[in-house]
């Protein structure tokens, strides 16, 4: 008889908690999900007659109840300063992408969540795509699997990845349960042991989310703001329609304080002449009162069919000048990987986009 793969469960859907209860189900003692995920993730093994910490009869039945099954890389592209793209294929119709961007002390991957993204912010390459699907757990770790992989970091001896930042494609918080036990194993001292500082969930803003996310995980936070008024930051990230600016602002300080964090990243996109004035800059430094707060200035990153431009760097050094006279740690995100077009923004992969999907039900359904 054959085997079933549908049947089989992926065991890249599995954080540790969840993991130990798929043992305890199978009459196994939960220390078994730890060797498994060192297996998995310090080791890089896939194939269960190498896991020869297990007995032979466990690994005999894992070949027939589960997989370990990874998303697989279509192409590679590096750039000139170094940055590395990967176009990732999950399914026949579906792709998406994962950068690394080497720097001096760190080594950053962005991660995508989502196929496509539904939030459509007006000067977001990923948006204009509409929606298609969630990522799958398995199918966010696993970016991680393969970019360490791919960088010979084998056992994380290296650190060469040594930061998550969950700014690729889509919303993370719309895809709230797989990205949080993705994070988890992030963090999981049996897989990846980073510390909750190097793994940032970058947001749009969606309220409800952020506060349940206060209640399940303890990861960095980055909001990604780009205006300091409702009425301009409706038409750059419609989401702020249903969740303003100062409800915002408010659940930035609950997560703060629940989450005892040092600092929440604002990420303000510099778009010439729309939200780049030194008066919005003083708005800024006004708007991050109370909150332990750390601004990522941007540089707006073109793609095709966009009217936006990037503001002039001497715009950008004045409105990071207010920020800085404001008392807030400021800086000017360097583009990186421009050629590949890896930048921020510019993630495209392959979306089968289906209509786009109302935020609100889908905020409903999840937060
Ligand atoms: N959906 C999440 C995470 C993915 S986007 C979010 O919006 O936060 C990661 C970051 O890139 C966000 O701050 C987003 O606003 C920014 N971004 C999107 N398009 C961009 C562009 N064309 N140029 C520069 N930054 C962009
Ligand atoms: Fe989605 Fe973020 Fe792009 Fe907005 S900026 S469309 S939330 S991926």
């Amino acid at each position: 008889m054959g085997i079933d793969v549908e049947k089989q469960t992926n065991l890249l859907d599995l954080d540790r908690q969840s993991m130990e209860a798929y043992f305890a189900d199978m009459g196994e003692k939960p220390f078994r999900a730890a060797q498994v995920l060192k297996w998995i993730y310090q080791h890089g093994i896939t194939d269960f007659s190498e896991m020869t910490t297990l007995s032979k009869a466990l690994r005999e039945k894992l070949s027939d109840i589960a997989r370990i099954e990874l998303p697989k890389i279509i192409s590679e592209q590096i750039s000139e300063d170094g940055t590395r793209k990967w176009l990732i294929q999950l399914d026949t119709n579906n792709s998406i992408e994962t950068v690394f961007i080497p720097e001096k002390d760190r080594g950053t991957l962005c991660i995508s969540s989502q196929v496509g993204c539904a939030l459509d912010c007006s000067f977001c390459s990923t948006g204009k795509q509409g929606f298609n699907r969630n990522l799958s757990t398995g199918e966010i770790i696993g970016q991680l699997w393969i970019a360490s992989q791919a960088l010979g970091d084998y056992e994380h001896k290296n650190r060469t990845i040594s930061n998550i930042v969950m700014m690729g494609m889509g919303e993370p918080m719309l895809n709230f349960d797989n990205v949080v036990s993705a994070m988890n194993l992030m963090k999981e001292d049996h897989a990846y042991g980073l510390s909750r500082r190097r793994v940032t969930l970058s947001t749009s803003g969606l309220v409800p989310a952020i506060d349940k996310l206060a209640e399940t995980s303890d990861v960095s936070l980055a909001i990604s703001l780009h205006a300091t008024n409702d009425e301009l930051r409706n038409k750059l990230v419609p989401i702020n329609k249903s969740y303003p600016i100062a409800e915002l602002m408010d659940a930035c300080r609950r997560y703060a304080k629940i989450r005892a964090v040092d600092t929440i990243t604002f990420e303000y996109v510099m778009l010439d002449g729309i939200n780049d004035s030194e008066a919005e800059a003083r708005m800024l430094v006004k708007l991050m009162n109370g909150i332990p707060a750390k601004i990522n200035l941007i540089p707006f990153n073109p793609f095709p069919g966009t009217d936006y431009k990037c503001s002039s760097t001497g715009a950008i050094d004045k409105f990071r000048d207010v920020l800085i006279k404001g008392g807030i740690f400021t800086i000017t995100r360097k583009t990186r990987g421009e050629d590949i077009d890896a930048a921020c923004g510019q993630l495209v992969g392959k979306v089968m986009a289906r209509a786009k999907k109302h935020q609100h039900q889908k905020m409903d359904n999840q937060a």
